[in-house]
């Protein structure tokens, strides 16, 4: 439970610590909060020979407005995503997931932006950034670019991320005023991983759901955008037959693993039961 030897780097500045990881090459991997990072490296099934810290970048920290869009810093830990007001008002999805991840001490390390770019299918906020339409800024020593968060997970540990690149900041649109959500999570105990979970984010008009994202965790090598789940609830009142035809579309683009969360058919049907709950929770806190 030692990690191997590695050189320590602790850049001051984005260029510094962009330099370093186009330096280092494959040797090098950046430190956000550590606490995915160094339990692998305690396995022995990480052992970079550079860690490059990011906690003394300002630029990589923070939560604001910027035009229509709220902008977290890569390094924003899930503690201060759960204080924040802004958040709370504005985009209280990610205030509930970021609630249902790990426990208060890994929360107060763990940052969104490790959690986004770990690549991990239990991680929590893919699936959210998926369903509130993030974009990922992705930063290198030769330029930036914009990449979705639906685009982004390729795999296990598998991501859109090019050698020397990092994710700096997450742009995530305000949702609209009165919008519905919902994140249910399913899990042996607290803190644990999920055995499956679904994110909601739906808009109503007159009634009917105008428009709804439905994403799911943990169900696949990575997490989901249940398109046709979103697509099915689209124009109802989000009825039983309705939750019943999402629930199941969700099911079947549902390939778990079978591990210590239970065997595959459990966690496909898990899958479906919690995009069930959330559609539920989320119509009900929707404003027409
Ligand atoms: P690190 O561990 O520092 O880094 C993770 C990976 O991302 C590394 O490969 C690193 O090189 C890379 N990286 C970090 N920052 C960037 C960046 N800006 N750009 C590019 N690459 C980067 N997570 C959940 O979502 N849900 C849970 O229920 C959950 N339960 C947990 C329970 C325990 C006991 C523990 C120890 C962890 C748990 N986690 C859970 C993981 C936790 O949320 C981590 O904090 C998160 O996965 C990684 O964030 P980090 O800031 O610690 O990143």
């Amino acid at each position: 439970m030692i990690p191997g030897s590695f050189t320590y780097h602790r850049p001051k500045s984005l260029p510094e610590a962009l330099a370093l990881l186009a330096d280092l090459g494959d040797d090098a991997r950046p430190l956000a909060g550590g606490q995915s990072l160094i339990p692998l490296m305690k396995f022995r099934m990480a052992t970079p020979a550079n860690l490059i810290d990011l906690s003394a970048i300002s630029d990589l920290k923070g939560i604001r407005v910027v035009g229509s869009d709220i902008v977290l810093g890569a390094m924003t830990t899930q503690y201060e995503m759960i204080g924040s007001d802004l958040m709370a008002d504005k985009v209280p999805l990610m205030r509930e997931a970021a609630g249902l991840v790990a426990d208060p001490q890994v929360r107060y390390m763990g940052t969104v932006g490790g959690n986004a770019a770990n690549g991990d299918p239990g991680n929590d906020m893919p699936a959210i950034m998926m369903a509130l339409g993030a974009i990922y800024t992705l930063a290198s020593k030769t330029g930036t670019r914009q990449v979705p968060a639906r685009d982004f997970y390729k795999g296990l540990y598998y991501t859109a991320l090019e050698p020397g690149e990092m994710i700096t900041a997450i742009n995530i649109p305000v949702p609209a005023k009165g919008h519905g959500y919902a994140y249910n999570k399913l899990k042996r105990k607290i803190g644990d991983y999920a055995t499956a979970a679904a994110a909601v984010m739906l808009t109503l008009s007159g009634g009917k759901v105008a428009s709804c994202a439905i994403t799911l965790t943990n169900v696949a090598d990575h997490a989901l955008y249940a398109e046709e789940a979103s697509r099915l609830v689209l124009g109802t009142e989000i009825d039983a037959s309705a939750i019943k035809r999402a629930a199941a579309a969700a099911e079947d683009i549902a390939t778990p693993a079978a591990d210590n969360h239970g065997p595959v058919e459990y966690r496909k049907k898990m899958a479906g039961v919690m995009v069930a709950r959330a559609l539920a929770r989320a119509k009900v806190r929707a404003a027409d």
